[in-house]
């Protein structure tokens, strides 16, 4: 089940890990440091690993070795809460996430919400480069979408260097013509963001946020359907699968008739 990160809900789906997990919320504190220093480069692998998202305590532990409890500062002097900034931290993959004004701005989500899971890496990728530019270009949002539909179609096993060419052999090998105008659509909105056409995305972004939810729904009928019905064909008894099998075949022979 998918539950949208929502601000101060102790559990929903991690906008990294896409676990449906408790989330320990945390405030955050203020506190200037010397007049002379400013941050500096993350060169140092345990502060890179915290920005990453590991607990502090778990990235010292990688780093010295051992198990290390880390201790709240008693301190609060010379500190000012922040309070509208917010971090919360999955449960499940320990990952934390920001929240500025009761809005999640890390990791930078897409206007439709996270990638189907079983959204192939590389296509996953330029989905979240596409959320990540979305609200200052949905232009920008629009083509890369283009982008992962063409290294989608390469997943599915098509050349991927001709949009057009690829859905209409997919098309030949019985693709659903519902999937293929989606398909399209994606095609023909991503190409009018690139070059100057009747479609104006940045005018009207709530185009390019329909495109994110079309390219989810496509890996969900190519990938996640397919990859369901084999799972629960395969905790079938042998004897009841192969009598299905050859029911489906029978049937995909009267098909082609
Ligand atoms: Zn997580």
């Amino acid at each position: 089940m998918h539950k949208p990160p929502i601000f101060g809900e102790i559990r929903f789906s991690c906008p990294h890990c896409g676990a449906l997990a408790h989330q320990y919320w945390a405030l955050t504190r203020h506190r200037e440091v010397a007049k002379n220093w400013t941050p500096k480069e993350l060169h140092n692998p345990l502060a890179h690993m915290y920005v990453t998202g590991i607990s502090a305590a778990e990235a010292l532990k990688k780093v010295i070795g051992k198990k290390v409890t880390l201790h709240d500062d008693e301190d609060r002097g010379n500190t000012q809460l922040i309070r509208n900034l917010h971090s919360s931290r999955c449960d499940s993959c320990g990952n934390i996430s920001i929240w500025l004004q009761e809005k999640l701005v890390y990791p930078a989500a897409a206007p439709t919400g996270m990638a189907n899971l079983d959204m192939p890496a590389q296509v996953r990728t330029l989905y979240d480069e596409a959320g990540a530019v979305f609200r200052t270009s949905p232009r920008a949002a629009a083509a890369l979408l283009r982008l992962a539909l063409q290294h989608l179609l390469i997943a599915l096993g098509e050349k991927g260097d001709n949009i057009c060419e690829d859905i209409n052999k997919l098309v030949d090998k019985g693709l659903d013509a519902d999937i293929a105008l989606t398909m399209d659509t994606i095609r023909i909105v991503g190409n009018e963001s690139a070059h100057p056409g009747i479609i104006n995305v940045n005018e009207e972004p709530e185009i390019a946020a329909v495109m994110f939810e079309l390219l989810n729904e496509i890996v969900k009928d190519m990938i996640s359907k397919p990859m369901q019905k084999e799972a629960i064909r395969k905790i079938l008894p042998k004897k009841k699968r192969v009598e299905i099998e050859r029911k489906l075949a029978k049937r995909d022979r009267g098909d082609s008739k």
